[in-house]
């Protein structure tokens, strides 16, 4: 699989000369940086805004040898910043899931915390206790370099609960230079004995026009559509273009549901094809209530139908079948059944 983390993107970039790879993330960052006392911190909010970026940058700032003060980023000049660049920095350690690793730059784990690989075994989303132990064991070292030392949990949502209890004491009072950076897009999930020893810093969706001009910057065509599309989520829409999705697609689909046509859906991972019918659902049920639709524009949806007891249905149906989402038995019987009271909600009225 192609690497998108090379220089294409920049979605696992570091910081260089003040610029930062999501320009939306330099408030945070600095609020991190300002704001930042506890030897844990949790970055919480929306996916698709840059959480492991951040977790990144205040990594990279933590361990820059050449920033002028401690309120600014990474300086991306210092030998501390060129081995970070080259995931190679050795008072820097992350905790992803193994499916995870080579998506956001950082290879397959090493011999020693392996998982015993099945060859065909999908990789897991979760973060497991072989994983934690390496942790354990680097929190043990003195800082190589000496300036700090910092371990990148994400998301830390997928710490199952093995892992997480053993992270816990280390968590707490982690030995000399070691710092935590937690970051998540569901902290409801996370023990609340993990909250508890983290200080929080909310994320929230960047403001459109950045988010935009990223877009544009990175080359994604009519950036507006897939920007509502995803819920004003930059990174997702980046990904959705990446992946093929046009904007033409998201329009014609409210119209293809309504017209009972499944295979609109059958390409799509089962996870997005039902959210994408989710907010489809919640842009009708906005116009009826007299709101504005926000992930369609309003000429792209179909009329309202009359009676709206189909809706109501569908949406019940769209949210049990998002909670097997990740594992459904059959997904194209499912989208042809999903799609067919989709179509039968949207039937318009006589
Ligand atoms: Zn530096």
């Amino acid at each position: 699989m192609a690497s998108a983390s090379d220089s294409d993107t920049d979605i696992t970039g570091l910081a260089a000369n003040g610029q930062l790879p999501l320009p939306w993330l330099a408030a945070p960052l600095q609020q991190a940086l300002t704001q930042g006392r506890s030897h844990a911190m949790l970055l919480q909010g929306p996916a698709g805004v840059g959480q492991f970026d951040l977790a990144l940058l205040l990594a990279q700032a933590w361990l820059c040898e050449g920033r002028a003060a401690p309120d600014q980023p990474g300086c991306g000049q210092c030998a501390s910043c060129r081995l970070l660049h080259s995931r190679s920095h050795p008072d820097f350690q992350v905790l992803l899931p193994e499916a995870l690793r080579e998506p956001l730059g950082f290879g397959a784990m090493d011999a020693e915390g392996a998982e015993p690989k099945a060859s065909k075994a999908k990789p897991s989303r979760e973060i497991k206790i072989e994983a934690v132990r390496q942790v354990l064991s680097f929190a043990q070292v003195s800082a190589a370099r000496g300036k700090a030392k910092v371990v990148v949990v994400y998301p830390a949502e997928a710490l199952n609960t093995v892992a997480a209890n053993a992270l816990l004491k280390t968590l707490e009072e982690p030995a000399g230079l070691l710092r935590f950076v937690l970051a998540s897009a569901a902290p409801q999930q996370l023990l609340p004995t993990i909250r508890s020893r983290c200080q929080p810093l909310q994320m929230a969706l960047p403001a459109r026009d950045a988010a935009l001009a990223w877009l544009t910057s990175q080359g994604v065509e009519t950036p507006d559509v897939l920007l509502a599309a995803t819920g004003g989520r930059p990174q997702e829409a980046l990904l959705w273009s990446e992946e093929g999705i046009a904007a033409k697609t998201w329009l014609e689909l409210p119209r293809r549901i309504a017209r009972g046509e499944a295979q609109a859906l059958t390409d799509w991972p089962v996870p997005r094809a039902i959210a994408a019918m989710q907010r489809l659902v919640h842009d009708l049920m906005r116009i009826a209530h007299g709101a504005s639709p926000g992930f369609f524009p309003r000429d792209a949806l179909p009329k309202l139908p009359a009676v709206r007891t189909a809706l109501d249905q569908w949406a019940r149906t769209l949210q049990q079948a998002a909670r097997h989402a990740e594992h459904p038995l059959n997904a194209g019987l499912l989208m042809e059944s999903l799609v067919a009271q989709g179509q039968q909600a949207m039937r318009p009225a006589r």
